[in-house]
């Protein structure tokens, strides 16, 4: 199974544009993230939406925290929440593979 999770280490290779987005998101905070996993069922939620409604949009729990991981099903997701505009793809690079 394949882990993407963020580089975190940009004199590692990654891009100019990782680089940025790892400035952007380094400071740590509560939910400076533009997503979040459910701490119940593991769903990945867009704060945005969560904040909306103030719990879980799949299971109604209200515990969440910051992504760490993602498999390869979470990376599609948040691809297409960036590619739909619903989140910053900057976020996204962060979890990008470094070649
Ligand atoms: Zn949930």
């Amino acid at each position: 199974m394949n882990f993407n999770v963020p580089s975190g280490a940009p004199e590692t290779g990654a891009s100019d544009d990782q680089v940025k987005a790892l400035q952007k998101y380094s400071i740590d905070g509560p939910f400076v993230e533009p997503v979040v996993r459910c701490d119940a069922c593991q769903e990945l939620l867009v704060v945005a939406q969560m904040r909306r409604i103030g719990k879980c949009t799949s299971c109604g729990n209200t515990r969440v925290r910051n992504v760490t991981v993602m498999q390869d099903t979470d990376m599609e997701k948040v691809t297409q929440w960036a590619a739909d505009g619903v989140i910053d793809p900057d976020w996204v690079k962060l979890f990008a593979g470094v070649q």
